[in-house]
């Protein structure tokens, strides 16, 4: 939906999928189970961090613009094992970022950051970008593929393929680069209201506040086990 976004001020665009905003979340697509936070970091080049950074500009726009997106300003704490503060390339461009004191870091942690960041409730977000993108004209077709070829009659000059790991089983894709990984949350009641962040770059523990009553509790991160 983030692509059709962008492209959509300037072509005619019809989102094909099995599974769409508004369904019943299954284990087939990922982004009903997510977070969802905003956690600056995990770049290979510049060109990642500037498409970060602009996805970030946006969705705190939106935070503003469109409360009802779900999307709402909250402050992370974000501690790393495996990083330095020489690592932390987002640290002038997050809002209200610090470094926090030695004394403030769980034990193992090399390196902790506090900055301002975005939170939203994917069951809410979904179907309302769903509704924002369609009152601009883009279409949504249910639509289930063996292969991106059995889109052919559709009538596009292009195709994009953003099916997730959908693209490991596609017949004419089967990326062998896209790797499984099972990540597993629990939802509790609570009105904790900071997001924690504990990477070791083998494991990570997160508390990620939705500020409506409920915080998600992880993670998870178990490779090929789908
Ligand atoms: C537990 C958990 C927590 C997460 N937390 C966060 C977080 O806090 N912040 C964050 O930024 N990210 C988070 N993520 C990651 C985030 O959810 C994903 O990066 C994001 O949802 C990927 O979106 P996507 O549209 O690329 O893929 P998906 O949401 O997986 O969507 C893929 C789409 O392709 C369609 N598709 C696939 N194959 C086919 C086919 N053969 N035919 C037709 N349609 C097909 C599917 O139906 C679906 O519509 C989390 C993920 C998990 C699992």
């Amino acid at each position: 939906m983030a692509t059709a976004s962008i492209l959509s001020r300037n072509h005619q665009v019809t989102i094909v999928a099995k599974n769409l905003p508004g369904d019943e979340p299954t284990i087939e697509w990922a982004s009903p189970w997510a977070g969802a936070s905003f956690i600056a970091g995990g770049c290979f080049s510049s060109r990642e961090a500037k498409m970060q950074l602009d996805a970030f500009a946006e969705l705190w726009r939106w935070s503003i613009a469109y409360p009802e997106s779900s999307i709402k300003q909250i402050t992370v704490e974000d501690f790393h094992e495996d990083k330095t503060e020489a690592d932390i390339w987002w640290k002038d461009y997050m809002p209200e970022f610090r470094f926090l004191p030695w004394e403030a870091l769980p034990k193992g942690a090399k390196v902790g950051t506090s900055y301002k960041s975005l939170i939203l409730s994917p069951a809410i977000f979904l179907p309302w970008m769903r509704k924002l993108l369609e009152n601009t004209g883009v279409k949504f077709k249910r639509m289930s593929l063996e292969s991106l070829s059995d889109a052919r009659d559709l009538g596009h000059d292009v195709l994009i393929n953003a099916s997730g790991f959908g693209s490991l089983k596609l017949k004419d894709v089967q990326d062998m680069d896209v790797e499984m990984v099972r990540g597993q949350t629990m939802v509790v009641e609570s009105n904790y209201n900071k997001i924690f962040m504990y990477d070791t770059s083998r494991t990570y523990t997160y508390v990620l506040p939705r500020l409506d009553g409920t915080v998600i509790l992880g993670g998870t991160r178990q490779k090929d086990t789908m």
